[in-house]
């Protein structure tokens, strides 16, 4: 049976780069994103091309009925789901904490932080032998921002992907006797669209010397860490938190 994958935020960056090594591995893929139909679109064209098997739907993570609305549709289009990538995610304008105001706060942590734990809840209630499921795989984007806190940047968003460090482990726990592996890939500086909503669109070019291996990094090469995460190769693998930020 064909593997059903699906990935949040799928349109743009390291979401599109997974899904379209996810459709060259053989899954089925289902993308979400937010309000770019036509990268959502370029990029489920380019899988059919191959001759794989992809959709896209507009969805917020962070809206619950909009992520029932989107699993639903994916298990009418695709049946079951057998893995999970919450990838969506966001930051703003680079500022300081004495800066920020409540309302920023909600988005990043509604977007970055509810909206992974909704969807990991719909996916184990499908996924998990206590709901009759068969089993799966999910894998949550933190980042390496967890790690050093993004002072003058964006502490906000550094603390949700924090957030997810602990979720990741948490739930790896709490469904590990139930057929299903989570954990998480924190990346490093990666050449994506996300530097440019923070305000500074060559922010790699910038680090990439704070970088030991003095590159930043590709969305597919985080693509390849996900995928493997999610494989049968990782069978013993739950609750890991894997950097891909070349050393740093
Ligand atoms: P990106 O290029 O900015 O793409 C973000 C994706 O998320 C887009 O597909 C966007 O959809 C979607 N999205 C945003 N808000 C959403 C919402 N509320 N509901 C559904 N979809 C939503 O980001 P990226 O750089 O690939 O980052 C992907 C993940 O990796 C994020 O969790 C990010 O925090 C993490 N990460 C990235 C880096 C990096 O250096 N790039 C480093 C560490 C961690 P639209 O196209 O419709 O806007």
């Amino acid at each position: 049976m064909t593997p059903t994958l699906l990935i949040t935020g799928g349109s743009r960056g390291i979401g599109a780069a997974t899904a379209r090594l996810a459709a060259q591995r053989g899954y089925a893929v289902c993308i979400s994103y937010l309000r770019n139909k036509s990268a959502a679109e370029a990029v489920v064209d380019d899988i059919l091309a191959l001759g794989g098997r992809a959709m896209a739907i507009a969805a917020d993570v962070g809206i619950e009925t909009e992520v029932i609305r989107l699993f639903g549709a994916v298990n009418a289009q695709f049946g079951s789901i057998s893995a999970l990538v919450n990838n969506a995610g966001i930051l703003e304008q680079q500022m300081r904490v004495d800066q920020m105001d409540a309302a920023r706060l909600l988005r990043i942590f509604t977007t970055n932080v509810v909206g992974s734990f909704l969807c990991a809840r719909e996916a184990v209630r499908r996924m998990s032998s206590r709901y009759g499921g068969s089993g799966g795989a999910i894998v949550n984007l933190s980042s390496g921002a967890a790690r050093l806190g993004a002072p003058g940047e964006y502490v906000d968003y550094a603390a949700s992907k924090g957030a997810i460090d602990t979720f990741t482990i948490g739930l790896a726990r709490e469904v590990a006797d139930e057929g299903i592996r989570v954990n998480a890939v924190r990346p490093g500086v990666i050449y994506t669209e996300i530097h440019a909503d923070g305000g500074e669109p060559q922010r790699v070019d910038r680090l990439k010397a704070t970088v030991p291996m003095q590159r930043g990094g590709q969305a597919e090469e985080v693509a390849n860490a996900i995928l493997w995460l999610l494989s049968d190769e990782a069978s013993y693998v739950t609750g890991a938190i894997l950097d891909v930020t070349g050393g740093r």
